[in-house]
């Protein structure tokens, strides 16, 4: 197929400096979780991106000295010629299909940690970092930089810079965004300095200046230098020459570096959820960059229709359509935009699940894309499997798990017959009705539209299946992908579970989603602490039940921090009025007062309401696998196997289609490149 004419511009070469990026997608640096140690997976994941057909490909952020360290957050060094060999691979891997290959030079200042160095964290004037999230905190306060940490810091991002040159890196990022170091000089609540590096925007804009003439010096314009910023406050704070301290600053900076990047401050507004932004969010905070600099402009916005794209760049906002979370998702989407196969394009979610991963400390995991992170270590390829598959396969569920598994499955050969006892998404039926939570349902829809495409797949949605339908199909292979339920148990304190509650009007998720309607008021009680119970607390109050929300936890929805849906949770809940209480545990309910006790003093407390409902464990297991035991090939898979949220389905999915009959599964283990301490030693 032939690519549409509309999408042109987006496939139109830039100069970028002394460089030329052949199109305009670019992949911006984002957190991937790969660093250092795991040099051959973090090179097949950004690979995988240049083969897609994006342009540019960067890595993570890459600490530019010991004095910035992440720990135990995942990050990438530059600090000597030991760390060149594993970069190398992967610019390697990106000029392997033409594209160019970048990397974001990284000082934390007060908002790294260190961790494992321990040495005293570095700041403009000794303010340190507001974290709010346990593991980002820290007892150790930064120390006040004086004029030779200033130099050495200019010194660090020069030699980090001859480095990443050496590495193979095209452009090198100045990185002054998101709390890091040089962002702190920007801002007067960081920087309360005298000397030339405070005081005036014009002498809080010099830092970062210093270090973008300090890269391209070293680098002596062989090299593009990007400036990555983050915009968010400073448009909000007047200037007395300027609309705003962000036109300020950049007016500063216009011809400093050859590429703008520019963002947001905060991670919930600069990669945020679907659940409540939606795509090209950060329009209004960098609307203004082209009409202050003539040099390339680079943003992000979750951009996945190449409609948006195209009017991004013709609406001069942006030149270069930056993408993270799109190209996680799907990282051939330039290509499928050039074949004119938009229809093919897995598109992102929204759910950061992706980001999840780096709170976590671990690679990338992706709900659309399962394969990301798996390029190297499992051998998985995101379009591509091998055609390997003969025989029947009959799989008893189609939500995410069941259509992932007859999507690979299909694609390996095997003629697949994929059932439903209802309508095809299992329980993204219900989820994705829930507020918010729509653009979720991309993952039942992309792997429907694919499935329809394919001429060996047969699709029998509302078709209830047996132990003994199952056995008279008499598949080569069976896969019960059937879901798990939730269960009315209750938690205890002491992190214990407790017993099932039994009164009337109990309600779990899985019976608001075969249609019970309470009757309010309303308590949801959340012990799961992820999406899914104060989207129910929102839902059931657009119907017209007063609402409140309990937790056990120390917030709503406790573990979203990580997907940054937590302080927008909280925002949802405050306008509608919703209340929540939380570390409280249910002690009881006989259908009119429910008893509760706070979690760590067991101090009770009672509540009158009509309706529990309770969003804690769930159960996998099938009842069909005891059945059917003595089936030759028999699998079971996603919540079944064992519940999780749509991504640990959809994973799982793809690994039994891609394990079945296959007797020698890929999956490899990488390690780090000796340092040349290790080298002499040995
Ligand atoms: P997962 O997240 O692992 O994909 P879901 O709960 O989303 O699990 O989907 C499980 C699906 O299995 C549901 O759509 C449900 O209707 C279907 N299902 C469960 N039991 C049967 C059965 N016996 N026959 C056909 N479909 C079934
Ligand atoms: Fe998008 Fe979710 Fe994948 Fe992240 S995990 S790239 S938000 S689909």
């Amino acid at each position: 197929m032939r690519r549409n004419p509309r999408y042109d511009p987006l496939f139109e070469p830039l100069q970028i400096g002394p460089k030329v990026t052949k199109n305009r997608f670019f992949q911006v640096p984002h957190a991937s979780g790969m660093t250092n140690a795991a040099p051959r997976v973090r090179a097949a994941f950004r690979g995988m991106k240049a083969e897609g057909g994006w342009g540019v490909v960067c890595t993570g952020a890459c600490s530019v000295d010991p004095s910035s360290d992440d720990s135990p957050f995942p990050n990438a060094t530059l600090w000597d010629a030991a760390d060149i060999k594993a970069h190398a691979l992967m610019t390697d891997a990106v000029h392997a299909h033409g594209a160019l290959a970048g990397v974001e030079l990284w000082h934390g200042g007060a908002a790294a940690m260190n961790r494992t160095t321990r040495l005293p964290a570095l700041s403009p004037s000794g303010v340190p970092w507001m974290a709010t999230h346990v593991p980002f905190m820290s007892q150790a306060r930064p120390r006040i930089m004086d004029a030779s940490d200033i130099k050495d810091l200019i010194r660090w991002h020069a030699e980090a810079a001859i480095r990443a040159e050496q590495a193979g890196f095209d452009i090198l990022y100045v990185y002054s965004g998101m709390g890091y170091l040089p962002y702190q000089f920007l801002l007067s609540d960081y920087n309360h300095r005298t000397d030339a590096y405070g005081g005036s925007v014009r002498n809080r804009t010099r830092l970062t200046e210093n270090l973008i003439d300090a890269v391209r010096t070293a680098t002596q314009g062989r090299t593009a230098v990007a400036l990555r910023i983050s915009m968010q406050e400073l448009r909000n704070r007047p200037s007395d020459s300027h609309a705003s301290e962000a036109h300020e600053v950049i007016h500063h900076l216009r011809d400093a570096p050859d590429l703008f990047d520019v963002k947001m401050d905060y991670s919930a507004y600069d990669c945020a959820p679907s659940r409540f932004t939606p795509e090209g969010s950060h329009e209004t905070t960098i609307d203004f960059m082209k009409t202050v600099t003539d040099k390339p402009v680079v943003g992000v916005g979750r951009f996945t229709s190449p409609d948006t794209m195209v009017s991004m760049l013709k609406r001069g906002v942006l030149d270069l359509i930056g993408g993270a979370r799109p190209s996680i998702a799907d990282p051939y989407l330039p290509n499928k935009i050039d074949e004119g196969r938009e229809e093919d394009i897995r598109e992102c979610i929204g759910c950061n699940i992706c980001i999840s991963s780096w709170h976590d400390g671990v690679w990338v995991r992706c709900t659309q894309n399962p394969t990301a992170g798996e390029e190297w270590r499992r051998g998985w390829h995101p379009e591509r499997t091998p055609k390997d598959g003969s025989g029947t396969v009959l799989i008893v569920g189609g939500g995410p798990s069941g259509l992932e598994a007859a999507l690979t499955l299909a694609r390996r050969g095997f003629q697949v017959t994929l059932t439903d006892k209802a309508e095809f998404g299992g329980r993204l039926r219900y989820e994705t009705a829930l507020p918010g939570l729509r653009a979720w349902n991309r993952v039942a829809e992309y792997r429907l539209g694919q499935l329809r495409k394919l001429n060996n797949v047969a699709l029998y949605p509302n078709s209830e299946l047996t132990a003994q339908n199952i056995r008279d199909f008499e598949a080569d292979h069976t896969i019960l992908a059937t879901g798990s339920r939730w269960l009315p148990n209750l938690c205890g304190a002491n992190e214990l579970p407790a017993a099932p509650l039994t009164a009337p009007r109990i309600f779990t998720p899985t019976d608001l989603a075969s249609g019970a309607t309470p009757e309010g008021p309303v308590v949801v009680f959340d012990f799961d602490n992820y999406a899914l119970g104060t989207a129910i607390a929102e839902d059931l109050h657009d119907k017209g039940h007063a609402v409140t929300y309990i937790t056990t936890a120390g917030a709503a929805s406790a573990w979203t921090f990580l997907t940054n849906e937590q302080p927008l949770i909280h925002q949802a809940l405050a306008r509608r009025g919703i209340g929540y209480r939380t570390l409280q545990i249910v002690t009881g309910f006989d259908g009119d007062t429910l008893h509760l006790a706070q979690i760590m003093t067991g101090e009770p407390s009672s509540i009158r309401v009509r309706s529990l409902v309770i969003v804690g464990q769930r159960l996998g297991g099938s009842p069909l696998q005891q059945e059917l035991a003595d089936l030759p090939s028999l699998h079971l898979t996603g919540d079944a196997n064992a519940p999780g949220a749509i991504a640990h389905a959809v994973w799982q999915g793809h690994r039994t289609a891609r394990d079945l009959a296959n007797p020698n599964p890929v999956l490899r283990r990488d390690a780090a490149f000796a340092t040349a301490d290790t080298v002499a030693a040995e």
